[in-house]
């Protein structure tokens, strides 16, 4: 805690503070001087000063979010004015950041919607980092917090009415590739692709599900498309086979065409051209993020799709994210990350 303290205070110094009052220092001096202290005061703004509270504290907790138990009294305030609550089963105190992400957060929630607003304005992470004055191994745990909000956040998603599909590929990192016994790489759609399956419908909804490496079999297709494709729908896609099941289970109506074909089309002729862009917007997102590893492909599928649905708002994006997380209790303890994933 000391080690923090001093840490800012380093951080607010400039070269001319020796000369001490600001009438010492020349017009230029003063200029600098001010410019990079109001920004800091900005970026580090003092949790009492914001609105922060006054938002947390509009929250009312509908039960102990350590054990559920819906019996509990106010019990004053936290040091810095966040109410606090008395849970009568266990004889503990909890506050309305207990057991969310936010909690044990030493910087203001502020840092958090500025973060937040720049990750679902579609910038890339390194640009968050940089122009967030926070250091790359931050902004991952950041992310990895972000990723545990958004996990289950496609179950629900529901394709109706008339429903394109495509699987779309990326290639696995180098060092997590097969390679054929005669020491090349395979090729074309080998196992050393991971599959996307891709889905949009005619109301404005995405959903994206990475389905495993190489082409995905007819069972495995319907695996993923089945929970969320509604039967009776109208489906357009490439005539690619493993469809062929789920087409059938769903009774859906069926508009397939010849992906070969297809490719010689003009963009305002091909039937696809729709989800063709999907695809190649979602491969430049991924593509913005490379390097990542195969097991945090869906937390980045997951981020695409709630960046693509509905509200198309990035403000009401970020307001669903911030009370997502003060209501469900997921947590995410810094620890605990870096214990899975070491540098
Ligand atoms: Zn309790």
């Amino acid at each position: 805690m000391k080690y923090h303290k001093t840490s800012i205070a380093s951080r607010r110094k400039t070269p001319w503070d020796f000369k001490g009052a600001d009438e010492n220092l020349s017009a230029s001096e003063r200029f600098i001087k001010h410019t990079y202290l109001d920004t800091y005061t900005f970026r580090h703004p003092k949790i009492r000063e914001t609105e922060e509270i006054e938002f947390l504290n509009s929250i009312e907790p509908y039960k102990c979010p350590m054990c559920g138990n819906e019996e509990f009294t106010h019990w004053g305030q936290t040091r810095s004015g966040i109410n606090r609550y008395h849970c009568n089963r266990y004889k503990s105190t909890f506050n309305i950041t207990t057991n969310t992400l936010f909690q044990d957060r030493k910087i203001s929630l502020i840092k958090w919607v500025d973060y937040l607003i720049r990750i679902l304005g579609h910038e890339s992470f390194l640009m968050a980092s940089y122009e967030g004055r926070n250091s790359g191994t931050t902004t991952k745990y950041w992310t990895a917090k972000l990723f545990r909000c958004l996990e289950g956040y496609q179950d629900g998603t529901l394709l109706y009415d008339r429903v394109m599909i495509d699987e779309t590929y990326i290639p696995l990192r180098w060092s997590n590739r097969e390679i054929r016994e005669d020491g090349k790489q395979y090729r074309g759609l080998s196992k050393n692709q991971m599959c996307i399956a891709v889905g949009i419908d005619n109301h404005g909804q995405y959903y994206f599900e990475y389905i495993g490496q190489g082409k995905p079999s007819g069972k495995r297709a319907m695996a993923s498309y089945g929970r969320h494709v509604k039967p009776g729908s109208v489906l357009i896609h490439d005539s690619e086979r493993s469809h062929k099941p789920m087409v059938k289970s769903l009774e859906l109506e069926s508009h397939s065409y010849d992906s070969r074909k297809l490719k010689t089309l003009p963009d305002d002729e091909n039937p696809m051209a729709e989800i063709d862009d999907v695809c190649f917007l979602l491969k430049h997102f991924l593509h913005a993020h490379s390097g990542f590893k195969e097991i945090e492909l869906q937390g980045y599928l997951n981020l695409f799709a709630f960046y693509m649905n509905p509200p198309n708002d990035t403000l009401e994006k970020v307001r669903i994210i911030i009370l997502c997380n003060l209501y469900l209790h997921k947590t995410l303890k810094y620890r605990d990350y870096y214990i899975r994933n070491p540098r």
